[in-house]
């Protein structure tokens, strides 16, 4: 017993500290990023496998059994600090980049050298890591206190009860009509409007303007977003309804965006939809507001490779540096492909449809090229836009123009097929959650630039209403017109508004003035 007791305080630490990356990330992130909880157990078996591993390997080291899981729990202790360590040493130059595989394995053979000199577990008489063991003991608590208290204060939630009444009250009044139109509604992930794009990333897109034209689907020349965070354009948009109730019930000061993720869930449009006749179709993106939606009848959301949390965790730690592509970039842009090719899989089914698609694109990270080849920085993958962006400016602009340019090709492609196929008119709807942000900064409106994030791209074609909508129309009004000239709701326009809020203050909005957000550079 002695000898379990031993052996099993030797190897905890080296588990603990795999373990840690991921405790830390969901630590940090519980309750603003809805995270799955089977990623997380996926990514804890993954990061406790290479704790087994490195013990396994301890084994073959001819020192004291303490001495060596000593030893390795320094050296993972140190893997786990990578990138802060790395930020540190790589301070005043670029001498030290964490992001290419001879760095992070010459950081590993550094951190193995530095911890048998600390350990010694080659003496006699090793030096012992207790300090070590308490050190991980309290990063554990640190990490864990967060979703603890957070989970505490959320005991009295009342939002779940605001977003079952405002359903309620939307769906109240609804006469339903024979769908006679199929319905495409594609949220084109931070698609910024044409003029912007035009003068900001000299993107000239008037042969995409034209060609939509031609086929009956409108831009909107002065379109802005309602919010300028995808979580809270699409909870806002899917349920044609501003956000203040939901605010007013969480809390201006709240960072939980469970509540945002529960209203794309179970939304207002979809539902309405289904109960209008038409078989729903959600075509999601690899991101987490739109992995899946239960409000669909199918949801197309195969997943290829590592997820947001798993590639943050492994981000976190020397093994981001790993040719992972193959479960990140390449899964990535695979499902960005794939998205778009599930449109044209979708459309020749049988039955009146409501096809709902969020393409995780033009957003960074940038993956394709104008013609659809393969893009790759070389850092881990990282899907953090505005000033999380790793890269600078001019790769931002390069790689922002090439994957419009893509969409473009492919969504004029998709439309013509769309218009040409026999059959009614489709109702078309595309528009960007939010525009680009080369010039965001999540925590300042005054240091971001508004024009930029607001203004987005928004096309419609609406059959048997040839005046269109007005021009500076948002998503949310758009999706009423939508809701109430072809699902029989009675959903009145509302006034036009953008607000911004930052990351850490989502629900509290700031309102982008018109003027703001044409006028200024
Ligand atoms: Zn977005």
């Amino acid at each position: 017993m002695p000898r379990l007791r031993a052996s099993l305080a030797a190897h905890l630490p080296a588990f603990g500290f795999a373990a840690y990356p991921t405790v830390f990330l969901v630590g940090a992130n519980a309750g603003i990023v809805p995270i799955d909880a089977g990623a997380v157990a996926q990514s804890l078996a993954v990061a406790l496998g290479a704790a087994a591993l490195l013990v396994l390997a301890a084994g073959l080291m001819p020192w004291q059994r303490d001495a060596r899981l000593g030893w390795l729990s320094l050296v993972v202790l140190f893997c786990v600090l990578y990138q802060p360590i790395m930020a540190v040493a790589g301070l005043g130059g670029r001498l030290f980049t964490p992001d290419t595989a001879s760095a992070a394995a010459a950081f590993v053979l550094v951190i193995a050298v530095i911890a048998g000199a600390v350990v010694r577990p080659w003496a006699s008489r090793p030096r012992s890591t207790l300090a070590v063991n308490a050190a991980l003991a309290a990063l554990f608590v640190a990490s864990a206190s967060g979703p603890l208290t957070r989970a505490i204060a959320a005991g009295g939630k009342r939002w779940p009860s605001v977003v079952e009444a405002q359903l309620a009250r939307a769906l109240a009044d609804q006469s339903a009509p024979t769908p006679a139109h199929d319905i495409y509604y594609f949220v084109l992930d931070g698609f910024g409007r044409p003029d912007v794009l035009q003068s900001q990333y000299g993107l000239d897109l008037s042969e995409f303007v034209n060609g939509l034209a031609g086929k009956g689907v409108r831009v909107a020349a002065s379109a802005q977003s309602n919010y300028a965070q995808t979580y809270l354009s699409l909870a806002s948009t899917l349920n044609m309804t501003y956000l203040d109730d939901l605010a007013g019930v969480v809390g201006a000061d709240a960072r939980d965006r469970r509540p945002l993720r529960h209203l794309i869930d179970r939304n207002t449009l979809m539902t309405a939809a289904r109960r209008a006749g038409y078989r729903v179709y959600s075509i999601g993106s690899d991101y987490g507001a739109t992995q899946t939606i239960a409000a669909a009848d199918v949801c197309i959301c195969q997943r290829h490779g590592f997820d947001e949390l798993q590639s943050n965790v492994l981000a976190l730690t020397p093994l981001g540096s790993l040719p992972l592509a193959r479960w990140t970039y390449d899964a990535h842009r695979s499902k960005i492909v794939e998205g778009l090719d599930a449109v044209d899989q979708v459309r020749t089914l049988p039955g009146r449809k409501f096809v709902f698609v969020h393409v995780l694109a033009p957003h960074p990270p940038f993956v394709l090229n104008a013609d659809g080849g393969a893009v790759q920085a070389s850092r881990p993958f990282d899907i953090g836009d505005g000033d999380d962006f790793r890269g600078d400016k001019g790769e931002y602009i390069q790689g922002y123009r090439g994957q419009v340019r893509y969409l473009a090709r492919r969504l004029l492609g998709l439309v013509e097929r769309l218009t040409e196929q026999a059959g009614p008119a489709p109702v078309i709807v595309m528009h960007g959650d939010h525009g680009p942000g080369s010039g965001l900064h999540w925590n300042s409106a005054s240091a971001s630039d508004l024009r930029e994030r607001m203004a987005i791209f928004a096309a419609y074609a609406f059959p048997g209403e040839p005046a269109g909508l007005a021009p500076g129309i948002t998503p949310i009004n758009a999706a009423r017109f939508l809701a109430r000239r072809y699902l029989g709701l009675n959903m009145a326009p509302l006034e036009d508004v953008s607000y911004f809020s930052t990351k850490d203050n989502p629900y509290r909005f700031i309102q982008v003035a018109a003027a703001e957000a044409t006028a200024r550079r």
